[in-house]
């Protein structure tokens, strides 16, 4: 190790390091045997939008760490905070009367952040809890409204909302569900607004229409009577960024505004500036009455989730509902609230949410139209700084008119292999490549990116010639 705690890549034992990683650790969303067999990729250092291996290779997080790293690497100031915060009061929970002073301080920061709707926040540990705290809300609300058979919440196939039993069943990730008989009772799956795969023969705003009204058909089927909530993500993340026409939303509110439904706006990857609006849901014209968020709430330095309840919930809970039997040890943990207080600060400080809407997304959007021109490429899209493309095997004017590679081929995981050995981290959703990188990336730290994106490219280009 050097002075500063970071491995020295001389003497560093990377071999070491992974046959212990393999023996002891089961990682997350992992083939465990391959990764015995490869051995995993030591990440040692963060700063800025850079990352270094144990090798002393350096990588550009396109992804943000895993969309959460959103004022990047290497934040001195977070880590003070979290350092003073720690020597004062490392923990107190917030059950039971008690609080503390920057639980309460994020609190409000987080209702004068959030359009005007909203009131309150219920903290939790990650997105998956701040689902959970969703599900239980909602069905919470119909009861105490004297419509306890409001069960059903509506979601999306392909969704993403976290791992534990109900964010896994609340998404619609088939390979999820077929682990441990998911979904739970009382969620139902709609399709996703996906132009590209579903919109053939139609405008994209005609297909926003169609695509919300498969909303509507799964009410009037389920007997409005049953449906306490619509969920979905402003723009889907992990399902491989997919955008919906500017038509979808809208019309989704207008259907729930209609049956009187809870519209939940899923903000754990577009909240906290990924669009270039605090929250995702302004940009797409919804008017959640719920917001759930994580990672960029604190950039990712500290765990913190947690839900924004608007004021028709609200006033239910706080006035007519009693004690709302929910809760978690890490409820407001005082350390990650004092990290997310810094984060914010730095956000603002910094304009980078303005930033994303005017200068750095742009520049995201510019860079991959550019990538797009590149023979392996069908389309690309972007909003704000998250963007995805496209590999496919024959060219078309249109994305319906593009053919793609066999799906046994793994294109794109042969393409994220080249990026991972080119210095750049990109995902790989099937043949789809995606970005969400740290909003605090230059113009400058774009065109490397993208750069280095078109090289590897060109590498999976030649292998599949
Ligand atoms: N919701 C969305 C949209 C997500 O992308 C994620 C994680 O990627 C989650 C929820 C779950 O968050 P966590 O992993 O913090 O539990």
């Amino acid at each position: 190790m050097t002075a500063a705690g970071v491995p020295d890549v001389q003497t560093f034992d990377t071999r070491a390091i992974q046959e212990l990683d393999a023996a002891h650790f089961l990682h997350p969303f992992t083939d465990h045997a391959a990764l015995r067999d490869k051995g995993a990729r030591v990440i040692v250092r963060g700063q800025g939008v850079y990352l270094w291996d144990s090798e002393g290779r350096q990588l550009i997080d396109g992804m943000s760490g895993l969309w959460c790293v959103n004022v990047g690497y290497g934040r001195t100031s977070i880590s003070q905070a979290v350092y003073r915060q720690m020597e004062t009061l490392p923990f107190y929970n917030s059950f039971f009367n008690t609080t503390n002073v920057p639980a309460v301080h994020l609190a409000a920061e987080l209702v004068a952040l959030a359009p005007p709707q909203f009131s309150h926040v219920f903290l939790t540990g990650s997105g998956s809890e701040a689902n959970d705290t969703i599900v239980r809300m909602v069905r919470r609300y119909w009861d105490i409204l004297g419509q306890p058979e409001r069960q059903v919440i509506i979601s999306r196939q392909n969704a993403y909302h976290g791992s534990t039993m109900a964010g896994a069943s609340l998404g619609g990730m088939a390979g999820m569900h077929a682990q441990g008989g998911l979904p739970i009772p009382g969620i139902r799956h709609i399709g996703q607004p996906h132009y590209a795969e579903q919109g053939q023969g139609m405008s994209e705003n005609a297909f926003g229409l169609v695509a919300a009204a498969w909303l509507e058909e799964e009410i009037l089927a389920l007997g409005a009577d049953k449906v306490a909530a619509f969920i979905g993500e402003p723009v889907q993340g992990a399902g491989g960024v997919i955008i919906p026409p500017a038509t979808y939303w809208p019309e989704v509110q207008r259907i729930c505004d209609k049956y009187g439904i809870l519209l939940v706006a899923d903000e754990v990857i577009c909240g906290f500036g990924r669009l270039g609006t605090w929250f995702g849901s302004e940009l797409m014209g919804m008017r959640p009455d719920l917001i759930s968020f994580a990672k960029g709430v604190t950039s990712g330095y500290v765990p913190l989730g947690g839900v924004l309840v608007g004021k028709r919930v609200a006033h239910a809970l706080v006035e007519q509902g009693g004690d709302f039997h929910h809760g978690f040890t890490y409820s407001g943990h005082p350390v990650a609230c004092a990290a997310a207080l810094e984060n914010l600060r730095i956000l603002r400080a910094e304009r980078l949410v303005e930033k994303v809407a005017l200068e750095t997304g742009p520049h995201l959007k510019a860079a991959f139209n550019q990538l797009a021109t590149h023979p392996l490429v069908g389309h690309a899209e972007s909003c704000g700084m998250m963007a995805g493309l496209n590999l496919v095997r024959v060219k078309g004017a249109t994305a319906h008119a593009c053919v793609p590679f066999a799906r046994a081929l793994h294109v794109g995981m042969l393409c994220r292999g080249h990026m991972f050995d080119n210095g750049v981290i990109m995902r790989a959703v099937g043949d789809r490549m995606i970005v969400a990188p740290p909003l605090v990336m230059t113009r400058a730290e774009i065109d490397d990116m993208a750069a280095r994106i078109w090289d590897c490219l060109d590498l999976t280009l030649a292998d599949v010639k």
